[in-house]
């Protein structure tokens, strides 16, 4: 009997696999294994997590005991910033099927992301101190019944419409930022992308921005704290342009931006 099982069975996973290989051929998600598996297991992860956190309320403490017109506010990012969406990146690998934004609200719609360690904490903590915490992110604004669903059922203070701010328009945050600002002094941001904290870092040049985070220094650690995403970002546009590459392409240009010995 076992042997009959294993008669049917064998021939009909590997045909299953066989059949997803030839469904989604050429479109391997192969590159982001490292970047994913890292960002899911590495405890230094959680670690440069709990860095960023503990350095936001330390910095936090400080800028409300200044005197100021505005009342204070902080401003996050959601995607791996207060939550991890790397099933989804695992999801991407896994079906060999890239992003796209359907494929997203299948994910972000099941309202089942992680939070981040150290993410819950400190909006707890901004809370108890009473400064607005305002969650500014890309997710699109139908997705904002789920995106609030589960931000509180992680326990996230200001999990509600007034505070948390999803795209409506333009990916550019700056414009949110701005309508924030006429009511709230913004003393601290917390994210994952440079575009997180300014517009400064829209437009990065030639060198990847890397000349404007230097002549921005000061700001990192302090009201900027930036936070580790190694599995997907806007940098990724100045490697592959304004062009649509086949995965292909991308594969090869990944490989020929890498500066060996
Ligand atoms: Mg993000």
């Amino acid at each position: 009997m076992k042997k009959l099982l294993i008669a049917i069975v064998v021939p009909l996973l590997w045909s299953c696999t066989t059949n997803n290989a030839t469904k989604n051929e050429g479109a391997s998600q192969d590159h982001l294994i490292m970047a994913t598996i890292w960002y899911q297991n590495a405890p230094e992860m959680k670690a440069l997590y709990h860095q960023g956190f503990n350095l936001a309320k330390a910095n936090l403490e400080l800028a409300i005991k200044e005197k100021r017109t505005l009342p204070a506010a902080v401003v996050v990012d959601i995607d791996e910033t207060m939550v991890d969406n790397s099933p989804f990146e695992a999801e991407e690998i896994i079906r060999n099927q890239p992003y796209t934004s359907e494929f997203w609200k299948e994910w972000t719609s099941k309202a089942r992301a992680k939070a981040l360690p150290g993410a819950v904490e400190f909006s707890q903590f901004c809370k108890e101190k009473e400064v607005q915490l305002f969650y500014i992110s890309n997710r699109k604004v139908d997705e904002l019944a789920a995106t609030i669903k589960n931000l509180d059922s992680l326990g996230f203070a200001y999990a509600m419409e007034s505070n948390v701010i999803l795209r409506s328009a333009e990916s550019s945050k700056k414009a949110r930022r701005d309508t924030l600002s006429k009511s709230f002094d913004i003393v601290l941001l917390i994210g994952d992308n440079l575009n997180d904290f300014s517009e400064l870092f829209e437009d990065r040049g030639n060198d990847w921005g890397a000349s404007l985070v230097e002549s921005n220094k000061e700001e990192f650690g302090r009201k900027f704290i930036i936070l580790p995403n190694p599995m997907y970002g806007d940098w990724e546009k100045d490697l592959y342009g304004k062009e649509t590459l086949t995965e292909q392409q991308k594969d090869s240009v990944r490989r020929s931006v890498l500066v060996g010995f």
